[in-house]
């Protein structure tokens, strides 16, 4: 299947039921991302600053882009000026970064808050108890050039099914006591992104109103080595 049938096949199964789709085009050319374009993708994903910067620069300025990886304070700059949603929110203190450079750009930045649902190690993200603390904290309600939106969470690498729903089971229920507690009059904390491409059926059965695929679309990434530079 060619990446534009991938787009039409795929936002005709999630759009009649509410699901944002987020290419994330992350390894991927240009070329590419223009296919997805052209079959009318307009949300792409990536998880590195750097390709995110290149690719928002050389691309249609009509793009939403989403950051799906880990953000050091040190490269908030850089996203600041054009960044729709940022999903890999994992402490106070790069939200508050976030903040400073949403002021200096004159923006408001959607956030999502990531939290850590997988059975490893490796991931980052809140847990549960830290998610509420940053919530409550007085730091946190200063902020007022940000906006929390939603929950991220990415599932364990496991075949085991019964493990990923509980991992997304458990997500959906913070969402919603997250939202009844702290976001009451807010109509905004709206986003639930789970679902990746071998697991986003499941994330959807339990709650996920936002997926975050990259080879069902794209097919498989050949594994990028970075270079210190
Ligand atoms: C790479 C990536 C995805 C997409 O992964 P696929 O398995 O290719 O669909 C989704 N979310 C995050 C955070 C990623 O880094």
């Amino acid at each position: 299947m060619s990446i534009s049938k991938n787009i039409t096949e795929l936002q005709k199964e999630l759009q009649p039921i509410g699901v944002t789709l987020v290419a994330i085009s992350k390894t991927k050319p240009n070329e590419d991302i223009l296919e997805a374009y052209g079959a009318g993708q307009r949300i792409f994903g990536e998880n590195q600053v750097q390709d995110l910067v290149e690719k928002y620069e050389s691309l249609p300025k009509d793009i939403e882009w989403h950051l799906v990886g880990h953000l050091q304070t040190n490269k908030v700059k850089y996203i600041a000026p054009f960044i729709s949603l940022i999903h890999s929110v994992d402490s106070l203190k790069v939200l508050a970064e976030i903040n400073k450079h949403a002021l200096k750009n004159n923006r408001i930045i959607d956030c999502l808050l990531q939290i850590y649902i997988a059975d490893e190690d490796t991931k980052f993200g809140l847990d549960f108890a830290e998610a509420v603390e940053l919530l409550r904290s007085e730091e946190y309600q200063g902020l007022k050039n940000v906006r929390i939106r939603g929950l991220m969470g990415i599932a364990s690498n496991t075949e085991n099914e019964k493990i990923i729903k509980e991992e997304f089971y458990e997500l959906k229920m913070l969402f919603d006591g997250i939202k009844t507690t702290y976001f009451r009059k807010e109509e905004s904390f709206d986003i639930l992104s789970m679902g990746m491409s071998s697991d986003y059926k499941i994330a959807i059965e339990q709650g996920s109103n936002m997926v975050r695929l990259g080879s069902t679309i794209f097919g498989q990434r050949i594994i990028k080595h970075y270079k210190a530079k």
